[in-house]
């Protein structure tokens, strides 16, 4: 029987533990733990390790012991070199909302909170005209847990790399509604390269849950006339609250 995100939460919420076959789990883990080889490209340095190791699988932890992995992570040799520290993300861990960004800018790094600078300021209005607070309504994380130098994109193997992490938030979470600011976060979650135009204004899926797809608060700084746009892909994703998962 397949179970929505609603009645798993309730489930939880009553203290009855939801089991999940074991054949699931065991793609799971192939998918969030890629052995090192099998993100790097070619000509690269083999500088990128398990993101799970050392110790239990990724797929197994609980929350504290997820934000620990993650701030121990050395996965990306320049990544955690480069950074002040980890940024694992903020909100509610139970919310029914995530939003999922790029990855931490110079401030986020400073601050170790995503979307903490002038992205963030209008993420947070965004998020109050919808009558949601950051610290208490949503989740919001990213693809990438560290900063990458310069503010460059993430490279598909620290991507890779890092997908666990998110993953294991995902599940943990059980968002109702996941949304996606920006291309970088909006390819990988949904594993294509299709124009951020062609992406919007349909309801996509990630791992069964509802996924809309949205302008990243960066560009709509330097673009405001989308912001319009932007604020009807919120009111979409309002509308996946509480649907049934199908898939
Ligand atoms: N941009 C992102 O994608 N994430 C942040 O946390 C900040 C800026």
């Amino acid at each position: 029987m397949s179970l929505s995100v609603r009645q798993r939460r309730i489930l939880a919420d009553m203290g009855i533990p939801v089991w999940r076959s074991r054949i699931a789990l065991e793609d799971k883990t192939e998918a969030v733990a890629p052995p090192a080889e099998s993100v790097l490209v070619a000509g690269e340095r083999a500088e990128v390790v398990d993101a799970g190791a050392p110790g239990a699988a990724v797929d197994t932890l609980d929350w504290e012991a997820l934000e620990t992995r993650v701030r121990g992570c050395h996965a990306c040799a320049e990544l955690a070199r480069e950074r002040t520290q980890t940024v694992f993300g903020v909100g509610d861990p139970r919310a029914r909302w995530l939003f999922v960004g790029e990855a931490p800018g110079a401030e986020e790094d400073r601050r170790g909170e995503p979307f903490v600078g002038r992205a963030g300021q209008l993420l947070d209005n965004m998020l109050w005209a919808l009558g949601l607070d950051r610290s208490r309504d949503v989740f919001i994380a990213n693809l990438l847990k560290c900063r990458p130098p310069g503010n460059r994109d993430p490279k598909p193997q620290e991507s890779a790399a890092c997908r666990g992490f998110l993953d294991r938030q995902i599940e943990l979470i059980q968002p109702e509604v996941i949304v996606a600011l920006g291309r970088v976060a909006a390819h990988a979650l949904l594993a294509t390269d299709e124009p951020l135009g062609r992406l919007r204004g349909t309801e996509q899926r990630y791992q069964g849950v509802p996924l809309i797809v949205t302008y990243h608060p960066a560009y709509l700084l330097r673009t405001p006339g989308d912001k319009a746009r932007a604020w009807q892909d919120l009111q979409r994703a309002r509308t996946c609250l509480s649907k049934p998962l199908t898939d």
